[in-house]
């Protein structure tokens, strides 16, 4: 793994790439914000990017925004969940988020308004989309996505900012295209069909976020770029 002064040099390579990627799509380099994903990163290199000027975590199981909160609840950043959210975590993940980027069900939805409301709060919540029709995937399917957003649209306590997807993992980087193109073309069609407004396009990881870029990523979310090589995930 590397150094902390690496994580710093890799944040600013990521930098430079969304920004030369923002250029070449003819985008404003604002247009895409970075967000890091930090399974298995330990707490101390999650902070040393916070220092480094990253603000937005990403986190995909709850045990590890749980272990992490003490070293990062004072450092200027904000966490979202990307993970497979079950039912039964709902109340531990809303301690520690802002957003929930994985909403695909409308089971979760409703306890999370229940939950939001006794808290007297709300949440932004993007619905995860799996746009590559894997089994292995979660996220509601393309077809559905239109009709669980309107369901959740309806939810007072989520604030429904957009879409996520995670693309058809290959080391082809062209292979997830069509997977951003159809997470954009949802958007297009709740907007125009239901008149719900989706800005945010959670979609991109450190091996393809310029082509997301390119396919109109408003976020990517990057791991392995900044942090460098994951051991395999444990068995939860
Ligand atoms: C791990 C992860 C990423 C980042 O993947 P890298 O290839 O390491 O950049 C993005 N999104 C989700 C949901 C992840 O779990």
């Amino acid at each position: 793994m590397p150094a902390d002064t690496d994580v710093e040099a890799n944040l600013l390579a990521v930098r430079e790439r969304v920004a030369a990627a923002c250029q070449a799509a003819g985008r404003a380099p604002g247009e895409v914000e970075i967000l890091l994903a930090t399974k298995t990163v330990p707490a101390d290199r999650v902070a040393a990017a916070v220092r480094a000027g990253a603000r937005l975590m990403g986190e995909n199981r709850v045990q590890e925004l749980t272990e992490k909160d003490v070293e990062l609840a004072d450092l200027p950043c904000e966490r979202h969940f990307i993970g497979h959210l079950q039912s039964n975590k709902v109340n531990q993940v809303l301690r520690y988020v802002s957003c929930i980027q994985s909403l695909d069900t409308v089971q979760i939805a409703d306890r999370l308004q229940r939950r939001l409301e006794t808290l007297g709060r709300t949440l932004d919540v993007l619905v995860q989309v799996n746009t590559s029709g894997e089994d292995s995937k979660f996220g509601v399917s393309a077809p559905e996505a239109p009709g669980l957003l309107r369901e959740i649209a309806e939810r007072d306590r989520l604030r429904l900012r957009g879409l996520m997807t995670i693309g058809l993992p290959s080391s082809d980087v062209e292979t997830a295209r069509p997977s951003y193109r159809t997470l954009r073309e949802i958007q297009e069609r709740v907007l125009d069909e239901h008149g719900i407004d989706l800005p945010e396009l959670s979609m991109g990881m450190s091996g393809d976020l310029e082509l997301a870029i390119a396919e109109g990523a408003t976020m990517v979310r990057v791991g392995s770029a900044v942090f460098g090589h994951r051991p395999p995930p444990p068995g939860d």
